[in-house]
C-alpha cells in the first residue's frame, strides 16, 4: 500500500491493562490512520515507574492485537528516550526558558488554582526542585479537526508548566512532545480529557519552533454514574473472550453503529469501520 505521510500513535500507560476507554482511543486513533493511508504506531508511555502495573506493557500489546489492532513499526518504549528527552531539555536551557521550581502542590493551592511563576526570579532554590518552562505562549484555542474551534482555559495553558519533575523523572508534557517530534507524529488523536494537555504541549512545540501536528479529540466513555472510564477508576479490563463485542461497543461510542448484517469477525467488523470511519469524516 501507498503510504501518505500520515503518522498517528496511541500512547497507552502501562498503569493496568485496557478498558473500554482505552479502546474507543485505540480505534479511533487506528481508524484515522487507516484512512489517511498512514502509519500506526504504538507508544507505550512508561515514564513514572511508580505507576507501571506489573505485566502491563504486555497485556497491552495481547489486548490490541486479539482486537486486530495492529500497530506499524516497534513499539516504543518512552523509559528508552531518556537521551532524546535530556537533549530537548538542554535545548530549553540553552533558551534560557528553564527555572527550578521547590513549591509544593499545597504551597501552590494556597495562592490559587493554577501556578503563577512564584520562582521565577528566585535567586536561590532549596533541594528539591522541579523544573519549570517559561511559557510564552497563551494558547486559548486549539482547532480540533473533529470538534472545530475550541476554546481552551487560558490560566491553565498559559501556566510555567513542569518539564522534570522533582523526582527527577520527565514530566508528561515534556515525553510526549520530544517523542511526538521525534517520531514526526503528523496529528494526536486522544482522549477528550486531554484538551488543556494538547493546548499546553501547543506552546511546547512552538517554544521548540515545531510544526504543529493536528489534534483530534475523542469522547469519553464515562461509567453509569458520569465519572470517566479509567483506570484510577478501576474501570473493568476488556474481555478478550468478547472482542468483536468490545469492538461493536467501541464502534458505537465513535458514533458508528455496526449494521447487523456484518459478519461478527473482528477482521470484517473492522473492515466496514475502516470504510465508514471514511464516509463519515468531511
Ligand atoms: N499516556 C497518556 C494517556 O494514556 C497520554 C496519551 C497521549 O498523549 O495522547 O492518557
Amino acid at each position: 500500500m501507498n503510504q501518505t505521510s500520515y503518522i498517528g500513535r496511541f500512547a497507552p500507560s502501562p498503569s493496568g491493562p485496557l478498558h473500554m476507554g482505552s479502546l474507543v482511543t485505540a480505534l479511533g486513533s487506528f481508524l484515522q490512520a487507516k484512512v489517511n493511508n498512514g502509519k500506526w504506531l504504538l507508544r507505550i508511555d512508561d515514564i513514572d515507574p511508580p505507576r507501571i502495573m506489573a505485566g502491563a506493557i504486555e497485556s497491552i500489546q495481547v489486548t490490541l492485537k486479539a482486537h486486530g489492532l495492529i500497530w506499524d513499526d516497534d513499539v516504543i518504549l518512552q523509559s528508552q528516550n531518556s537521551q532524546y528527552y535530556e537533549h530537548i531539555l538542554s535545548q530549553l536551557s540553552r533558551q534560557n526558558l528553564l527555572y527550578p521550581c521547590e513549591c509544593t502542590r499545597a504551597q501552590i493551592k494556597a495562592i490559587g488554582e493554577f501556578y503563577s511563576g512564584t520562582c521565577r526570579d528566585k535567586k536561590q532554590i532549596q533541594a528539591p526542585y522541579s523544573l519549570r518552562i517559561k511559557n510564552q505562549f497563551n494558547i486559548s484555542q486549539i482547532n480540533d479537526v473533529r470538534l472545530g474551534q475550541l476554546e481552551v482555559n487560558s490560566n491553565a495553558t498559559q501556566e510555567d508548566f513542569i518539564v522534570r519533575r522533582k523526582d527527577g523523572l520527565y514530566a508528561y508534557h515534556l515525553a510526549s512532545v520530544a517523542d511526538d517530534i521525534n517520531l514526526g507524529v503528523t496529528e494526536i488523536v486522544r482522549g477528550e480529557d486531554l484538551i488543556t494537555a494538547t493546548a499546553c504541549q501547543w506552546a511546547l512545540f512552538k517554544t521548540l519552533g515545531k510544526a504543529l501536528p493536528q489534534c483530534l479529540h475523542l469522547p469519553l466513555v464515562r461509567s453509569a454514574d458520569g465519572r470517566k472510564f479509567s483506570k484510577q477508576n478501576h474501570a473493568p479490563a476488556l474481555n478478550l473472550n468478547k472482542t468483536e463485542e468490545n469492538l461493536i461497543v467501541a464502534l458505537d461510542h465513535l458514533n458508528l453503529p455496526v449494521p447487523k448484517h456484518i459478519p461478527q469477525q473482528t477482521q470484517a467488523i473492522l473492515d466496514w469501520a475502516i470504510q465508514a470511519w471514511a464516509d463519515s469524516t468531511p
